[in-house]
């Protein structure tokens, strides 16, 4: 097996970010690390860390830093996810989480921080064609601005350090997965890592 690969994966909610992890697990051989997906196992696990955070997430709040931190830190650290690598998703959602991940890489590398870009027009339109119950205009409109509020600061955190590659995310999953794989190819190129 090549050497591992590290990415991190932002998005919208609709802009199709789940099924673009796995194709980038295929591809790469990576492990998707959902924190979102980390927290429903743990409260349907029904443990002390699942009650307090299923408490933050009904609410519609962010667990707190010095909950998630260490629990990222935990499942990097993993021999699984070192020798595998992986493509984060849903962490970091604060610029301490950031550092905090820097913190738990060490001299590794993270090779690509992944913005999935589909306009807000377009994964508004997308989440009503879902029609879940919870879909009101107003919660879709809600939940995005929350993202964009939560989320800017991040990408520009990540930005600043260089390390942001934009995707656009509109058209068929095929193009947009050849669109990643491009652009992650390009950066496990950029400084003599195997392809
Ligand atoms: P969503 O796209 O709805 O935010 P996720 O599955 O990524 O879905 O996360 C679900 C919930 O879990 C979040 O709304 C938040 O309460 C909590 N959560 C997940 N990841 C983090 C994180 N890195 N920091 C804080 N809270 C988190």
């Amino acid at each position: 097996m090549g050497k591992p690969t590290r990415l991190v994966i932002f998005g919208r909610q609709g802009a199709g970010k789940g099924t673009q992890c796995l194709r980038l697990v295929e591809r790469y051989g990576v492990v998707h690390i959902s924190t979102g997906d980390m927290l429903r196992a743990e409260r349907a696990a029904d443990t002390k860390l699942g009650r307090d955070a299923g408490r933050i997430m009904d609410a519609g709040g962010l667990v707190g830093d010095d909950i998630m931190i260490p629990v990222a830190k935990n499942r990097i650290a993993a021999a699984d996810v070192v020798s595998a690598g992986f493509v984060l998703d849903g962490f970091p959602r604060t610029t301490d989480q950031a550092e905090g991940l820097f913190a738990a890489l060490g001299d590794e590398r993270l090779h690509a921080v992944i913005n999935l870009d589909v306009p807000l027009d377009e994964v508004t339109t997308r989440m009503k064609a879902r029609g879940r119950g919870d879909d009101t205009d107003e919660a879709i409109a809600q939940r995005l601005a929350l993202y964009e509020k939560e989320t800017q600061p991040v990408l520009d955190w990540f930005e600043e350090r260089g390390l942001l590659v934009p995707v656009d995310g509109l058209g068929t999953e095929e193009e947009v997965t050849d669109r990643l794989i491009s652009a992650v190819d390009r950066t496990l190129t950029a400084d003599g890592d195997d392809a």
